[in-house]
């Protein structure tokens, strides 16, 4: 069968959910039995997001092969629990980018070089390009809202794919708000009806409405709304608000719109396998036990930066039955002054990864408090190092310790700038081009780790090598080994040549380790990853010896996901 292809547009503003949206549909068709693949075009000039700062954008979320990309794509490997690589995300920077490359040749011979055809053509050409294994269906979501200037080239390319592929190959999904006003107690339709009719302006005919809205749309609205819209009376679907993001796939599916697109594409679906998602949201709504933690970073105001930590929390939750409440500390606020009244009623403190060194010192005093009084912790990435440090200034008592990222003249580089690293996708050794400590290479994706026999990291993973994804350019310092391993820490992972530490542990105390790679972007809600499993595990122990019980307000507000 040929691949057919569903495009995702939003209308009336941004942050309705598409990315959820896709990933669930996705979700949905390939519980039917169907192979589905999945694409993110983006409207921003950069070439991919890998420099955009974390306040602004949200996280970066780093594939298997080390490519940067949009957070949407972790939607899409938590829900089609399948890995997305480079060509998932495309930009118009992207984009760009290889169409300038290609005049520079001279692959134009010469001719004008415009936005229609050569720019739509390579996305065109992107486009198709991610339904590489023939899949059944390949959902293509445009980042932006319909009527941005940004997003029309990529509009028109999809609007020509139409009659490139056929009609019957092609379904256009336009996701809309459908605001309810509380006071008059009215459903408004007005924004839809304009966002529909701003995408025909385009030459596109959107086939199926999703509206997002407060509450279910009654029959008599879906009809008004299909009317002015010119889509069929049974393609108006709600996207209701739910509590938790793991209730979309269910919500759609009750609604029918999985059902509607494979009739609309003719696809040979099979009644859905939907066990895994209901038991699922079964335990979503049926915790026993409730744990705090705190993740100490920098980027806390915009919870978006730590998407995919949110999310491997909430899976290490559902597999210990327990609801994960997070509480967000800016470690740039953190002193030694409120340092107990912050952390005193956490039960795990978690320092996420990050760059640069602002907030540094809050982390630093955070990692000792839960290393002194037996705090589960994990450090991830930046916060790995952190512990690294923390240990060496005040167990080694290296008063100077320090991160060459934060001091590029320290006396003892505890960490330091990696120069080369063993690249086992090329097989060769990668070394850093310049040795500035800003910008240039970072080492990316997946990377193996050899665990140490009887550790917590192998107790963990219960596998002696596994696969974990990397973005950092500094490391560990095997040069004071043998001084952190004589005062209790393990370095219980490391790379295949041992040149690399990947994960540390302390001995003498519950649960405490940090890992160079970021486990978070593994993580799927069926299959909660080891190291978060096991450190809710190891939270939820201590919130049992009675630190702290959760007030009911707290329980509340956090349920276990955001939408
Ligand atoms: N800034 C640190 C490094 O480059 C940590 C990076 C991270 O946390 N992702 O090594």
């Amino acid at each position: 069968m040929k691949t057919k292809f569903i495009f995702i547009t939003g209308g009336v503003l941004s942050s309705l959910g598409k990315g959820l949206a896709a990933a669930s549909i996705g979700a949905l068709l390939k519980a039917r039995g169907l192979s589905v693949t999945i694409q993110k075009l983006d409207p921003y000039i950069n070439v991919d997001p890998g420099t955009m700062n974390p306040f602004q954008h949200g996280e970066v979320f780093v594939t298997e092969d080390g490519a940067e990309t949009d957070l949407d794509l972790g939607h899409y490997e938590r829900y089609l629990d399948q890995p997305m690589s480079q060509i998932n995300n495309f930009t118009s920077g992207r984009i760009y980018y290889s169409v300038i490359s290609k005049e520079r040749r001279g692959d134009y011979l010469g001719g004008t070089v415009q936005v229609i055809p050569h720019v739509t053509d390579e996305i065109k050409s992107a486009v198709l390009s991610v339904a590489q294994n023939q899949e059944d269906v390949a959902i293509i979501e445009i980042g932006g809202t319909v009527g941005d200037i940004e997003s029309l080239p990529f509009l028109e390319a999809i609007r020509q794919l139409r009659s490139d592929l056929g009609k019957e190959n092609v379904l256009y999904i336009h996701l809309t708000l459908v605001p309810y006003i509380k006071a008059a107690g009215e459903i408004k339709t007005k924004p839809t009806q304009h966002s529909v009719k701003e995408l025909r302006s385009i030459g596109i005919q959107a086939d199926i409405i999703l509206c997002r809205c407060e509450v279910d749309l009654d029959q008599e609205i879906k009809s008004k709304i299909a009317l002015f819209c010119n889509v069929d009376p049974d393609a108006v679907f709600t996207a209701k608000d739910v509590q938790s993001i793991y209730e979309v796939p269910l919500m759609l599916y009750d609604e029918g719109l999985d059902q509607k697109v494979a009739i609309l594409l003719k696809l040979p679906a099979k009644n859905p396998n939907l066990q895994a998602w209901k038991g699922l949201v079964h335990r979503l709504h049926h915790f026993k036990n409730q744990v705090r933690i705190a993740i100490v970073g920098k980027y806390v105001n915009l919870k978006e930066s730590y998407k995919s930590l949110h999310e491997a929390l909430v899976h290490a939750g559902l597999e210990n039955e327990t609801q994960v409440v997070l509480t967000y500390i800016n470690s740039q606020e953190l002193t030694e002054h409120n340092l107990l009244k912050k952390l005193e009623s956490v039960h795990g403190i978690l320092v996420p990864g990050g760059f640069g060194s602002r907030g540094i010192e809050g982390k630093l005093l955070a990692i000792r408090y839960a290393r002194e009084n037996s705090i589960p912790f994990l450090g991830i990435c930046l916060g790995m190092q952190c512990a690294v440090i923390e240990f060496a200034r005040n167990v080694l008592i290296m008063e100077n310790a320090d991160s060459q990222e934060f001091d590029p003249d320290v006396l003892n580089p505890v960490i330091y700038l990696m120069t080369e690293w063993y690249d086992f996708r090329n097989q060769s050794v990668q070394k850093r081009e310049t040795c500035s400590h800003k910008g240039g290479t970072m080492r990316l994706g997946a990377y193996p780790c050899v665990l140490k026999p009887e550790t917590k990291a192998m107790q963990a993973y219960n596998i002696p090598q596994v696969m974990e994804r990397h973005r950092h350019r500094y490391e560990f310092n095997l040069k004071y080994a043998a001084e952190f391993e004589a005062k209790g820490m393990v370095l219980s992972g490391k790379s295949p040549d041992e040149k690399l530490v990947e994960i540390i542990e302390l001995k003498d105390h519950p649960w405490f380790l940090g890992s160079q790679f970021h486990p978070e972007f593994k993580s799927n809600p069926m299959r909660p990853h080891p190291l978060f499993r096991d450190f809710v595990r190891a939270a939820e122990k201590n919130a049992a010896s009675g630190v702290s019980p959760l007030t009911e307000q707290e329980v509340e507000t956090e349920f276990g996901g955001t939408a």
